[in-house]
């Protein structure tokens, strides 16, 4: 191309560029300052990708803005989930995917196929079988996988997580062979290792390269926007998964909102200097707090209780760290202006963790938003001290919906009052920010939100839903996913809701969901994503969206 056309060309692109855009025709929806819904037509967009303008009916004559029909479609702002794990859940979608196999022969043929697909796996990891659902039930062997690979390690779990299978190229590489003894509290069995045995390989899978973390943190990114997120708090950041992230940064493909955790105080001494970093990137990245963890999870019985588990009365769960080490620990990442956000399942764990926040709290000053984590089981009489302490309840409604029959045979009926206590928490105004814990749940927001105000699962049970009085109006479920996110992640000048100076994240979603019954609401399709102004994401014409799991 001559020199002047290639000229007119970049004029041509940056004149482009720097169009503001329009989007018009919009069924938009939000929650404004005061809780409210907010419903607005149309919202301009400056070339910076921030919101210049919100429309509520107005037409507007403009010239050289680009004009976007959303069509009468609902238009959201970015959903953010304010508890996830973004790389795992990356990993998680690019292993090989085992559920819902019906024979061993269809295991083989997926391995197969995987194995072709993906020649530079060093390591081929996968995992959802289920024997029970063949026909002869049998438990897959070493010897079945090596009849499809055997030129590098294999390793299969089961749907449960407790068993998994290894080929003779896994067992080699773990200096392991069929005669092996198991550990105390394992099995092994024709390569299959069982519960404690299984470390005996999983401790020699070797740590993502580099390129791995990249890909991985590239296939949470689209299922992300896939689901409706434009933004996620990242839960436990680890180095290797930040420095993937600053690449992405760096490259221009960091196309969602990180807000990083580091994961525990080693961890956050090792990212970015041992501070908290900037916003980088426009305001797509950003590590501000810090992940503790006071107990296990109920699930396992190891969530800290205060009286013994109703179903195994001889333990009270997992206490992780004495009153001395966590206050410790916390005021380590206090005094470096880290943020705080301590996982807290049990009762006990969390009357441990709103003591250290008291304790924070008269010398750190109010605003700075102590988060628990899950907040899930609660002394009803230690949930009012929230609020006077400035903590945030960072909760997953899809928890609630997994595990409630698990939650009643671990506690009984009587000591659920302060269980997945949305409404109660929110009457008491403390500060609620909703997420999904991808990929322990799908990262899918759309289930959580009709969860929030229905306290039922996918199939409507239980009818009128499980303690239906910690329902929350749709107005703040939505606000969990949006308003309290952000606030939960400093993030609230930035991010949202869609209004004159914040970045211009929205959603085009299928439905309007503030009009929809709850089972429709969690059966919304995203259609479009945006972030900053630009389209990040589209749904393919007649394609299911990505899911996460
Ligand atoms: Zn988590």
């Amino acid at each position: 191309m001559p020199k002047s056309l290639l000229a007119l060309a970049a004029l041509l692109a940056s004149s482009s560029a720097l169009a503001d855009t329009l989007v018009t025709n919009a069924n938009g929806i939000q929650v404004d300052a005061q809780g409210k819904l907010e419903r607005f037509t149309g919202i301009l967009i400056g070339d910076d990708g921030k919101v210049k303008r919100v429309l509520h009916g107005e037409m507007l004559k403009l010239r050289d803005t680009r004009v976007v029909d959303a069509g009468g479609r609902t238009v959201l702002p970015g959903l953010i989930d304010a508890h996830g794990h973004v790389t795992p859940l990356g990993f998680t979608a690019l292993q090989l995917d085992l559920t819902g196999t019906t024979s061993l022969a269809e295991l083989q043929q997926r391995l197969k196929a995987y194995a072709a697909a993906n020649p530079n796996a060093r390591w081929i990891l996968g995992r959802g079988w289920n024997q029970e659902l063949w026909a002869d039930k049998r438990f897959p062997t070493s010897a079945d996988l090596d009849a499809v690979v055997s030129d590098r390690p294999v390793w299969l779990g089961r749907v449960d997580g407790h068993a998994a299978v290894a080929n003779g190229a896994a067992m080699q590489a773990a200096g392991f062979a069929l005669n092996t003894q198991a550990p105390a509290g394992g099995r092994i069995e024709n390569g299959l290792f069982v519960d404690a045995a299984m470390s005996l390989i999983e401790s020699k899978i070797p740590s993502p390269t580099a390129a791995e973390q990249d890909a991985a943190f590239a296939a949470a990114q689209r299922i992300m926007l896939a689901n409706g997120l434009t933004a996620a708090a990242d839960m436990g950041t680890t180095p290797d998964e930040w420095a993937a992230m600053n690449r992405a940064g760096a490259a221009g493909t960091l196309n969602v909102r990180i807000l990083g955790y580091a994961g525990g105080i080693a961890g956050m001494k090792q990212i970015n200097g041992g501070k908290p970093s900037d916003w980088l990137y426009g305001d797509r990245l950003h590590l501000g707090g810090v992940k503790l963890y006071a107990d296990g999870a109920l699930g396992s019985r190891g969530a800290w209780l205060k009286a013994p588990y109703q179903d195994m009365p001889d333990t009270r769960g997992l206490q992780f760290l004495s009153d001395a080490q966590i206050m410790e620990q916390a005021n380590a990442a206090a005094s470096g202006g880290y943020q705080l956000a301590i996982h807290a399942i049990g009762d006990a764990a969390n009357a441990q963790v709103i003591s250290t926040y008291e304790k924070l709290s008269t010398s750190y000053g109010k605003d700075r938003r102590w988060r628990i984590e899950h907040f899930q089981i609660a002394d009803p009489a230690d949930i009012p001290r929230l609020k006077p302490a400035g903590i945030i309840a960072s909760m997953q409604p899809t928890h609630q919906t997994s595990d409630r029959l698990m939650a009643e045979a671990r506690l009984g009926q009587n000591r659920l009052g302060g269980a997945y206590a949305w409404k109660t928490v929110e009457q008491l105004g403390v500060p609620i920010a909703f997420g999904s814990d991808f990929p322990v749940e799908s990262p899918n927001p759309f289930p959580g939100l009709a969860a929030a105000i229905s306290r039922q699962d996918l199939h409507g049970q239980p009818p009128g839903g499980w303690l239906p009085e910690q329902r929350v109006t749709f107005e703040q479920a939505l606000a969990g996913f949006t308003r309290g996110a952000a606030y939960a992640g400093f993030a609230e000048r930035k991010i949202g809701n869609l209004e004159p100076g914040k970045w211009a994240d929205f959603i085009i979603v299928d439905r309007d969901i503030s009009a929809a019954d709850p089972q429709a609401v969690a059966r919304t399709q995203v259609l479009e994503s945006w972030v900053a102004g630009k389209k990040a994401w589209e749904k393919a014409p007649s394609a299911g969206a990505e899911r996460g799991r």
